[in-house]
């Protein structure tokens, strides 16, 4: 194999939403970098050596869930019941497989169970108990409780939503909840050197979803999908309007059916989600390697890499 010489590319995101420099302490800012450049740093070395879009994109989405600050794994945002429950996928755009899971409540790493039911069942998308009895049947550890998801930010944004909808309502004035609070979906999408392409995205769903609530993360096509005629995309957003436009798919579609360009693709599937009241963002990546991040939202999270080695962060627009 020529390890080097074939074109590569993986982009990630963490999350979009209200996120703005007067926000974000220097420290913080530095955080949420280094955890964007560990994600890239463990899916650019799978991608360097010849290594699959499909492992790639796992290993980023992996190191994403293993981080605090973002909303998937540990740090996971609370539904209305103080619980979490989490939602992941991965599509293997090669053989058009993929492999989903929701409602899991044990599970450290979401999206290693999504791509086991990709692998190791005939099934598409499983959810709660039956996901987590897959999981130990595979050998997949479960957690005697949801403690280790914990953080006390992600509970202190409940508590302020919850206190928000008794005083009247989300948004008013003396409870600001950002779209921070409630957001921080991570994902993944890469080219490899065989020319294939993945998608992969994990997320504990919205802060203050009621318990059962699905978002479009986990939905082939609505927020995650991979085809190898086209392109790979991960969304985040507000899920419900981004399964209703079907964004991901539409992004495929609209290049497949309509030959857009990668980038004029995504932001016309994003603006579908934008037009029915959804906002958000998604990152995308075709056969040839081209990438696109667009956002509505005024930050999102994200970094990519191409086979040239250098990598890029960027948080605000
Ligand atoms: N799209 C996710 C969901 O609706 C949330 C997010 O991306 O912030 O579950």
């Amino acid at each position: 194999m020529q390890t080097g010489q074939k074109k590569f590319g993986l982009v990630i995101h963490g999350g979009a939403g209200t996120i703005e420099r007067s926000n974000l302490t220097p420290e913080r800012e530095r955080e949420y970098r280094a955890g964007l450049e560990r994600a890239l740093a463990a899916g650019y070395e799978i991608l360097k050596r010849g290594g699959s879009s499909l492992d790639a994109t796992e290993a980023a989405v992996r190191v994403l869930e293993d981080d605090p600050h973002f909303n998937a794994g540990k740090g996971a945002v609370f539904t209305n019941a103080g619980t979490n429950e989490l939602d992941a996928a991965i599509m293997d755009g090669k053989t058009l497989k993929a492999g989903a899971v929701a409602n899991l409540r044990h599970i450290q790493n979401p999206i290693g169970l999504a791509r086991m039911v990709m692998d190791k069942s005939p099934h598409v998308l499983m959810t709660g108990d039956g996901a987590e009895t897959f999981a130990k049947e595979n050998g997949v550890p479960i957690l005697p409780d949801q403690k280790y998801f914990f953080t006390q930010e992600r509970w202190d944004a409940l508590q302020k939503m919850k206190a928000a909808e008794k005083n009247g309502g989300v948004g008013e004035k003396k409870f600001i909840i950002s779209d921070q609070d409630r957001h921080g979906t991570v994902g993944a999408v890469a080219l490899d050197q065989n020319g294939n392409l993945a998608a992969a995205t994990s997320t504990g769903g919205t802060t203050n979803k009621k318990a059962g609530r699905v978002g479009d993360s986990p939905i082939i096509g609505g927020g995650t999908y991979a085809n190898n005629q086209t392109c790979a995309i991960s969304c985040t957003g507000d899920g419900e309007y981004f399964i209703r436009a079907v964004v991901a798919h539409e992004t495929s579609a609209l290049m497949e059916h309509r030959g857009m360009p990668l980038r004029d693709a995504a932001e016309t599937a994003l603006d579908r989600a934008k037009q029915l009241g959804g906002s958000g963002g998604l990152i995308a990546i075709d056969k040839n390697g081209e990438m696109a991040l667009p956002f509505n939202t005024n930050g999102m999270y994200r970094g990519y890499v191409d086979s040239r080695g250098k990598f890029v962060v960027e948080i605000y627009r």
